[in-house]
């Protein structure tokens, strides 16, 4: 379907649960969150009926994210039919990885294409101070058996943080000279959950480029993310700019939060609920949040954080 501005919308972002196992910083306050009543969240059924609806308008892709999508009991089979919807032809999950040594196969028999997983750093101490609880070896160890899966793409997102990982940006992208992986930094976005980050933590991406002067730009484009690659390099270098360059003009997507709301813009507190509708309202509920998807969001800083309305874990970012 098109939006009011011209705009093709070909891709959902599917939130499948709000809880996570660690408490990154910038995403989530560090005694977690409320725990919702299972009756205000998407059940597995409702989910497959999204995803249903958002094809028949023309959505072709699927990203799975959370919270934690893998901490999520039934993900698997969650995966396995959304896959199956015709329509969806290409099905990622988002995922911090610590659970991937289990299910890194299954998810790829399940049907997964790629796989997003999230690392900020390359220092075990570092690792355990932005998630608050995590395990660098074990997102490692999730990274590896990403790669013995046989996903067609493993990307790491890295959230670029002054003052905390603007010194590992080379050995992060040196990443893509050992494994076939993609490296993506992405401007950390002030959002409501993150008031401990002062204006000096929000870094524009392209400082990534002063520190990589042998990388060279790519011709092909990525969804919003601007491509590059080292010399010889596996993969290439993503840079994702929300922040000082948002991509408003090239947005495709609508998100569907766990507790089952539709959500025209990442940066906007409107939206629609599905919780309970019949596949007719549901339909006619994904027409109205694209219907009514923004020309653009506000210009986001420090100062003027996310008007989303809930921390990233309760969107899915
Ligand atoms: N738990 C999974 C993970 O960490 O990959 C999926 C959900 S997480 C909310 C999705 C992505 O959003 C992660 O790459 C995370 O780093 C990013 N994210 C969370 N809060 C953010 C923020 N304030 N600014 C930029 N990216 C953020
Ligand atoms: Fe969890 Fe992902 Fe948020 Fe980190 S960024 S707290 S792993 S949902």
């Amino acid at each position: 379907m098109i939006d009011s501005y011209g705009r093709r919308i070909t891709y959902l972002r599917l939130s499948v649960t709000e809880r996570c196992n660690l408490r990154c910083r910038y995403c989530m306050p560090e005694e977690g969150i409320c725990q919702k009543d299972c009756s205000e969240m998407l059940t597995e059924d409702e989910m497959i009926a999204a995803v249903q609806a958002a094809a028949s308008l023309g959505i072709t892709k699927l990203r799975i994210t959370g919270g934690e999508p893998l901490v999520k009991r039934n993900i698997v089979s969650i995966c396995r039919r959304a896959c199956a919807v015709p329509g969806i032809q290409d099905v990622a999950v988002t995922t911090n990885g610590l659970a991937l040594p289990a299910l890194a196969k299954p998810l790829r028999q399940a049907g997964v294409n790629r796989v997003n997983i999230s690392l900020d750093t390359l220092d075990p101490e570092k690792y355990r101070h932005i998630t608050r609880i995590g395990r660098l070896d074990q997102a490692l160890a999730g990274i590896r058996a990403a790669l013995d899966a046989g996903f067609d793409k493993v990307k790491i997102n890295v959230v670029l943080i002054g003052g905390f990982n603007d010194d590992e940006i080379v050995p992060l992208a040196n990443l893509t000279r050992e494994y076939p992986v993609d490296v993506r930094f992405i401007e950390l976005m002030p959002m409501n959950s993150s008031p401990e980050f002062g204006p000096a933590a929000y870094l524009p991406s392209r400082i990534v480029l002063e520190q990589l002067p042998d990388a060279s730009a790519l011709p092909e484009s990525d969804g919003v993310a601007r491509l590059y690659r080292l010399p010889g390099a596996l993969g290439s270098i993503g840079l994702i700019s929300p922040v000082s360059n948002h991509f408003c003009a090239q947005c495709n997507r609508i998100r569907l939060t766990a507790d089952g709301k539709l959500k025209p813009c990442l940066h906007s507190a409107v939206e629609y609920p599905v919780k309970g509708l019949s596949s007719a309202e549901m339909l006619e509920q994904f027409r109205r949040t694209i219907g009514s998807k923004p020309e653009k969001h506000e210009l986001l800083s420090a100062l003027h954080p996310s008007q989303a309305g809930r921390m990233m874990n309760q969107i899915g970012g």
